[in-house]
C-alpha cells in the first residue's frame, strides 16, 4: 500500500472515511492556498504603493485614480500593454484592468492558452503550484494531495469560464465578481468558495 504518514485503515469502511475526510481537509487547505497566493503574490507588492505615492506627489494622477485601489486596478490595468505585463503582479493588474473596464469580461481567456497575453501563464503556474505539493502525498496522505490538484484545476476552469460569461459568474462565482467589480479589490481572494475570506474577514459583498 502507498506509504504515508497517516496510514489508510485496513477496514474498507474506515478506509473510505479516511479518504473522504483527508480529501475534504485537502480542499480546506487548498482554499487557504488560493487566499494566500492571491493576497500576497498577485496583490501584495509594496513598491506599487510607493509608485502611487510618487504619482500623487507629482500630481499626475487622473480623476479616476484618486485612491491607490482605483489606480492599481483600473487606470494601471488600462495603461499596461500586455507585452509589458511581464511579472505576475503586473499581469494580474492587467487582468483586473481588462475586467474592470469591460463589465467583468476578460477577452484574453478566449484565446488558446499559448496565445494569451496577460493570462498566458495562469494555467501553467496554477497547475505547477498544485503538483508541487506532491510530497504531501507521502507526508500526509494521497487523498490530501489529490484534493489540492482537483481544487487548483477547478480554479483554472472557474476563472476562465467566469470571465467569458459574466451572467454565469454572477450565479456561480459571485465572490470573484465582487473581487473585480466591487468597491474593494483587496478583498474576496478565494476562488472556489469563500471559506477563508469569511474566516479571515476579507469577504466583502458588492
Ligand atoms: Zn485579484
Ligand atoms: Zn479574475
Amino acid at each position: 500500500m502507498f506509504p504515508s504518514l497517516i496510514a489508510t485503515p485496513e477496514d474498507p469502511v474506515l478506509a473510505v472515511v479516511a479518504w473522504v475526510g483527508l480529501f475534504a481537509a485537502g480542499l480546506v487547505y487548498a482554499n487557504l492556498a488560493e487566499w494566500l497566493v492571491h493576497r500576497y503574490v498577485m496583490h501584495g507588492e509594496a513598491w506599487l504603493r510607493l509608485r502611487w505615492v510618487w504619482h500623487r506627489l507629482n500630481g499626475d494622477l487622473p480623476e479616476t485614480a484618486r485612491s491607490f485601489s482605483q489606480w492599481r486596478f483600473g487606470e494601471m490595468g488600462k495603461a499596461i500593454p500586455w507585452r509589458e505585463a511581464n511579472t505576475n503582479i503586473r499581469r494580474h493588474m492587467a487582468h483586473h484592468g481588462a475586467a474592470k473596464n469591460n463589465g467583468y469580461v476578460d477577452a484574453d481567456f478566449a484565446r488558446p492558452a499559448s496565445e494569451r497575453r496577460h493570462q498566458r501563464y495562469e494555467t501553467r503556474n496554477t497547475l505547477a503550484l498544485a503538483f508541487g505539493h506532491f510530497p504531501l502525498a507521502w507526508l500526509i496522505h494521497p487523498a490530501f494531495f489529490v484534493a489540492i490538484v482537483v481544487d487548483f484545476a477547478y480554479v483554472v476552469y472557474l476563472h476562465k469560464r467566469s470571465h467569458l460569461d459574466p451572467a454565469w459568474a454572477q450565479t456561480h462565482l459571485a465572490w470573484h465578481v465582487d473581487h473585480h467589480m466591487g468597491a474593494e479589490p483587496d478583498a474576496n481572494f478565494c476562488f472556489t468558495w469563500p471559506l477563508w475570506d469569511i474566516l479571515l474577514g476579507t469577504r466583502r459583498k458588492g
